[in-house]
């Protein structure tokens, strides 16, 4: 499931949820990519987050970078998929 060309780093926010849980999503989100319809890839996330904070990802073969806000709650995100710009010019596979 993890893609090898994605990492994501963590940015603390340094503030903890004022808001309670959603409990549509007790067991996190999976991150649908921007454009379902082209080329993705996908990693899990550290799950759930410390606190409120943010993700960054980012893909080393193409340089796209995504962000993905976190609230260290249950309803984090638990992956993300990402659009790859370098695997839409070579073509769907
Ligand atoms: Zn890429």
């Amino acid at each position: 499931m993890n893609a090898p060309n994605l990492k994501a780093t963590w940015i603390d926010g340094k503030r903890w949820p004022q808001n309670p849980t959603d409990p549509a999503y007790p067991n996190g989100i999976d991150l649908p990519c921007p454009d379902p319809a082209l080329p993705s890839c996908r990693m899990a996330l550290p799950y759930p987050a410390r606190r409120i904070g943010h993700y960054v990802i980012e893909c080393s073969t193409c340089g796209i970078t995504v962000v993905v806000t976190t609230a260290g709650r249950a309803d984090d995100p638990r992956s993300v998929a990402v659009n790859c710009a370098a695997r839409q010019q070579e073509g769907s596979t």
